[in-house]
């Protein structure tokens, strides 16, 4: 359940809200789920839907996934490739609820489930705000460390914060990856950047669709 009275409750989504969520979008015939990488080619030959959940919560394995699969539903998640099995030490201090990550097994359980991982960087910082060298670090050992644990390619960046510049966006772009989600608002056309797709944030009690349809 969502915490009661919190600053940050409207990020809360119960699993029946996410079912009711996705349900709604299948059932409106709007486009296909589809994952991000099929998402990104098939972008110039129509719309379709792909599904993120930033942080590797321990929530979205217990309350998420089981929607997911039950629905037949794809998602990617962006893992802090320092933090797994820890929690969300970079909201200490502020309003923010303490909450577990997924730990390593349950990654590769999410990945066995046919779901899909990404990069959020190596510790959740502010990448526009780090000296060059330690943002470059941030975006390329990520996808190393997280390449190495779980033995596939990861292609699929999201900036902490949704904090992006050029310098930032261009060193994502260089260390390989093919596509990289901000937290700017929208839909995305078939020529939208690869490196900052935008996205809707499905809010708690969020009029979804609404939003979704809306140009
Ligand atoms: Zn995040």
């Amino acid at each position: 359940m969502p915490p009661l009275f919190h600053g940050k409750r409207g990020l809360y989504v119960t699993r029946h809200l996410l079912a009711r969520q996705l349900r709604e979008i299948k059932g409106s015939g709007l486009a296909p789920f589809t994952t991000l990488g099929e998402w990104n080619r098939e972008r110039p030959t129509g719309r379709r839907i792909a599904v993120t959940f930033d942080d590797a919560y321990e929530s979205l394995f217990t309350n998420g996934l089981p929607v997911l699969e039950k629905l037949g539903v794809p998602a990617i998640t962006y893992v802090v490739a320092s933090l797994i099995g820890g929690s969300n030490e970079w909201d200490h201090g502020t309003q923010a609820r303490h909450e577990h990550l997924m730990d390593r097994s349950q990654l590769a359980e999410w990945l066995r489930a046919g779901q899909e991982i990404g990069s959020h960087g190596l510790t959740h910082r502010d990448l526009t705000t780090l000296p060059p060298d330690e943002a470059r670090r941030e975006i390329v050992e990520s996808k190393q460390r997280l390449e190495e644990s779980f033995g596939q390619p990861i292609r699929h960046f999201c900036y902490p914060y949704g904090a992006w510049n050029d310098a930032v966006r261009a060193m994502v772009e260089e260390a390989g990856y093919a596509t990289a989600t901000s937290t700017i608002s929208g839909i995305n056309s078939a020529t939208t950047d690869a490196f900052t797709i935008r996205r809707i944030l499905a809010r708690h009690q969020r009029p979804y669709l609404a939003a979704l349809t809306r140009r």
